[in-house]
């Protein structure tokens, strides 16, 4: 990945298997506690032949993200490479952000005897959070950060069908046309793959 580059999302919906070694990856790398799924793979027409695909999602790193705009507490803040974090610590467990979040990315664990609810926790892409970088303090509130070592997220890692791709806008808009042209076909048949507009918006 390029310094500076704008990281986004894509899963190719021709090529997901529904293995769910991404989201089983994601919880396993980060140890997310029961009920906290940062990354969710769902199948759309099951059932119907020729018209059942499945996808790979999680919060994309919204340009301009919903989120951000209406949390109370100043919660996110946007890395330079695009990057949508956010702090515990400042969290109120408001919901707002799930409310405006296009992907139902933001996840609230279940806490206390009323079952009250906790802070918010969602996909960090791996890139931890506000805490000392590679610190205990951050590995045990947002997980692995593996982009300060130079790694893949883990959950493109483990995909075996190069379905799930994570990198520079430019390169991954490049890997879908290239996709789309060799095939010839797609059942989406759009110019952008799934949730890149709502994401991303044309850029
Ligand atoms: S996908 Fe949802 S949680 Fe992630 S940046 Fe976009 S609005 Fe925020
Ligand atoms: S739940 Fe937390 S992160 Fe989400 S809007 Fe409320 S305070 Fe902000
Ligand atoms: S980028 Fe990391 S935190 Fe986000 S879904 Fe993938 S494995 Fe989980």
């Amino acid at each position: 990945m390029s310094e500076n580059a704008r990281l986004k999302f894509y899963c190719d919906d021709d090529r997901c298997i529904e293995c769910h070694a991404c989201d089983v990856g994601c919880a396993e790398a980060h140890e997310l506690p029961a009920g906290i799924s940062r990354r969710k793979v769902i199948t759309m027409n099951e059932g119907i032949i020729g018209l059942e695909y499945s996808l790979s999602i999680a919060c994309m790193h919204c340009t301009d993200a919903p989120c951000e705009q209406v949390c109370p507490t100043d919660c996110f803040y946007i890395r330079e490479d695009g990057i949508v974090l956010h702090d515990k610590d400042k969290c109120i467990g408001c919901a707002y952000c799930l409310y405006a979040c296009p992907f139902g990315a933001p996840q609230f664990p279940r806490d206390g005897a009323f079952a009250i609810k906790g802070v918010m926790d969602k996909c960090t892409m791996c890139a931890g959070g506000p805490e000392e970088t590679n610190s205990h303090e951050e590995r045990e509130k947002y997980g692995q950060n593996r982009i300060s070592e130079g790694k893949v997220p883990i959950c493109a890692a483990v995909c075996s069908t190069n379905a799930l791709l994570v990198g520079d806008a430019q390169k991954i808009s490049e890997v879908y046309r290239s996709r789309v042209l060799s095939r010839g076909h797609n059942h989406q048949a759009s110019a952008s793959p799934s949730g890149w507009n709502s994401a991303y918006g044309n850029k």
